[in-house]
């Protein structure tokens, strides 16, 4: 999952490019997971980063909009980043999506009309909503939230030794 010290510009209308910019803009993984609808491997490298960061917020990769923050993660065991709540529901749009078979609901950015992942609920979890929101966590951007409170203008990458 990419981490940035500043939180992205929060975009103020639907974001819409071609195939070929967001090709161009995008990782692989980011470009699979948002614009192909693709589905990270569970128990990969991003949900172990995922479990282990601490508060911040969730931005989509895609368009720097503002989707979920640490307030409402929770371990779902599952395998990939779960949170109970959207920390703006006006960026996250809910469809149904009939692939594989069985009707299952399709979380999207408001934004971009990228794929986010799943959401189920009523399965038991005892969060404030009982949904779970099972996310790509490839297709996010997480913004630490002491690096977000504290602008300062010293960047420690500096010593370039190579
Ligand atoms: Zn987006």
């Amino acid at each position: 999952m990419e981490t940035q010290n500043k939180a992205p510009e929060e975009p103020t209308g639907k974001v819409v490019k071609t195939d070929a910019e967001w090709k161009k803009e995008l990782t692989p993984e980011q470009y699979h997971i948002l614009r192909e609808a693709g589905t990270e491997r569970p128990n990969g490298e991003v949900y172990e980063e995922f479990k282990h960061q601490g508060e911040g917020s969730y931005h989509c990769a895609g368009c720097g909009a503002l989707l979920f923050t640490s307030k409402e993660k929770f371990d779902s065991g599952c395998g990939w980043p779960s949170f109970y709540d959207p920390a703006k529901a006006q960026n996250v749009t809910l469809r149904e999506d009939a692939s594989l078979g069985r009707v299952r609901t399709e979380v999207i950015c408001s934004k971009c009309g990228g794929h986010l992942g799943h959401v189920f609920s009523g399965e038991g979890f005892d969060t404030p909503t009982n949904e779970r929101y099972c996310i790509n966590g490839g297709g996010l951007v997480f913004v630490p939230a002491k690096s977000a409170e504290k602008p300062e203008e010293k960047p420690e990458e500096s010593d370039q030794k190579s």
